[in-house]
């Protein structure tokens, strides 16, 4: 079994990772992966910054194939079912409309907005409200189809291809980092696309879920990491951002996540 993410970023230093969790069978919440073989997975943490790292054999990249949103939403019609629903939700029991909100008054001004892993695109929606102008970048073209009724645009690939022509006020990458491989290799990437005193938001999940327990949803099996303020905080010194502001909330939802806003360092 091996750690899952690259940890080019985590400078602490420190080899003695202590197993926090350990997992033998599917946890009954859990989607069905069709896992191959004995399930068997566990999270590590850094004692020096708290940071969890999954350690596996699974194969998460292909989770993301076609299969992740059959399970997750089956058609367009799940979508947008899907959408509905989280929608309708009173600002009391949204996360969305919470981090529309969030997010509005922090920039202050009318921008440009790229959400990476925009999904159902419901954070899109209440933010264009605002009177911001949007775009979502997810992999899957059922939500760019789906969005498009919404007069949301989805871009499905080469978000690098944009560079030369657009740039961004503000992306976001809304409980992402935890599921890419190489999040350093993200972030850099996106810099790319923002400009010069642009802002990057990210979500990721907090480690202080684990007073809720190992079953709680923040340490389901495709969570690569979940993070610490100060790892976070690392995580993005280490792309060239400078945190203008970080924080431990209770979502709606009962998610335990860390948000941040951050720049690029001139
Ligand atoms: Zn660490």
């Amino acid at each position: 079994m091996k750690f899952k993410v690259k940890d080019n970023w985590h400078s602490c230093k420190i080899k003695n990772f202590k197993k926090v969790f350990e997992y033998k069978k599917k946890p009954t919440a859990e989607k069905n992966f069709k896992i191959k073989g004995e399930y068997r997975r566990s999270f590590y943490e850094c004692p020096s910054c708290n940071h969890f790292f999954a350690f596996h054999n699974f194969k998460t990249a292909n989770l993301y194939n076609k299969d992740y949103l059959d399970l997750t939403y089956k058609d367009e019609k799940g979508i947008s079912e899907r959408f509905n629903q989280i929608s309708k939700l009173p600002i009391k029991k949204s996360d969305n409309k919470n981090r529309a909100l969030r997010v509005n008054s922090f920039i202050k001004k009318r921008s440009n907005i790229l959400d990476v892993g925009c999904g159902t695109g419901v954070f899109l929606y209440e933010i264009k409200k605002k009177g911001h102008k949007v775009i979502g970048f997810d992999i899957d073209e059922r939500y760019k189809n789906f969005l498009k009724k919404k007069k949301i645009n989805v871009i499905t690939k080469n978000l690098n291809k944009l560079r030369n022509k657009k740039k961004f006020d503000l992306i976001s990458f809304n409980k992402v980092l935890e599921h890419v491989p190489d999040p350093l290799k993200n972030l850099k990437e996106s810099k790319r696309l923002l400009k010069r005193d642009g802002i990057i938001y990210i979500e990721v999940p907090d480690v202080m879920a684990k007073l809720k327990g190992k079953f709680s949803g923040e340490f389901c099996l495709d969570h690569l990491q979940i993070f610490s303020i100060s790892s976070l905080d690392n995580l993005a010194r280490c792309a060239g951002l400078l945190t203008v502001k970080i924080k431990r909330i209770i979502e709606p939802s009962n998610k335990y996540t860390i948000y941040g806003f951050f720049k690029k360092i001139k």
